[in-house]
């Protein structure tokens, strides 16, 4: 068997089915397609990327609104360009997986059996939404409340949680996350490689992200360069710990 022409011919009844599937779904009209399982529904046929299932969140300030620790003009792009960017594929992937139905929480629970595409563009989309929550023109400071009294209890102090937060951040090597977790067994510092998070089966240090920090270059790459560490340091003037709070509370529900 001629790999090539196998590879070759896979690909052209798969182009097939495709071709058919969106043929069929175009001469259905507005009103049938709208009667589909989301998984048969393909994104010409629900008109406009504001119907997709997975929207780009609006961010609760505006794009200078964290300077001068993160500047305007990575959150732009950050934001409209890579958020945006692992959004759309998103969309895209769970349409194509037949995932339209599944919830987060389950695609990510078994993100090990999807496709890599999954795993990649769904962490982004979530951990970025997630990550703009996490920051506040009026954050900063020590934690209070309940996570106040929690990250004493697990590290001892604010600082000491403040501390390894900050180590897992810089040490994670390449491109990936740092994260606060809800565990079964207290709240745990962690970090993952690219996009992946805690919610996903694929991760060691599994349980309910209540804090999260981007430390891939883009995120800080066109105001500190090089320096990671400098941007992790910002990044502390920014939290917002009232978010952190809720979701802590959230999670012990
Ligand atoms: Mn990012």
């Amino acid at each position: 068997m001629c790999y090539i022409c196998s590879r070759n011919n896979k690909n052209l009844k798969m182009d097939k089915r495709t071709f058919l599937k969106n043929t069929a779904i175009l001469t259905l009209g507005g009103a049938v397609a709208a009667s589909l399982p989301g998984s048969l529904k393909s994104a010409a046929a629900r008109g406009s990327a504001a119907e997709d299932r997975f929207q780009l969140p609006k961010l609760d300030y505006a794009y200078d609104a964290l300077e001068p620790h993160i500047d305007a003009m990575t959150m732009e792009i950050h934001h409209s360009k890579h958020h945006a960017g692992y959004t759309r594929k998103f969309n895209a992937a769970v349409e194509s997986a037949g995932l339209g139905d599944a919830s987060l929480k389950d695609i990510f629970g078994k993100v090990s059996q999807h496709p890599v595409g999954i795993r990649n563009n769904g962490g982004g989309f979530y951990n970025h939404t997630l990550f703009w929550k996490c920051m506040s023109p009026t954050g900063g400071g020590t934690a209070g409340g309940d996570i106040g009294k929690a990250l004493d209890k697990n590290f001892g102090s604010f600082d000491k949680f403040r501390e390894l937060f900050s180590k897992a951040a810089a040490t994670r090597f390449g491109s990936g996350w740092a994260w606060l977790v809800k565990t079964e067994s207290g709240l745990v510092v962690s970090s993952t490689p690219n996009q992946d998070n805690p919610l996903m089966d694929v991760t060691e240090q599994q349980g309910y992200p209540l804090l999260a920090i981007d430390v891939w270059e883009h995120a800080y790459y066109l105001k500190y360069q090089n320096k990671r560490t400098d941007y992790i340091a910002a990044f502390w003037n920014v939290i917002d710990w009232d978010y952190v709070n809720e979701r802590f509370n959230q999670a012990a529900k």
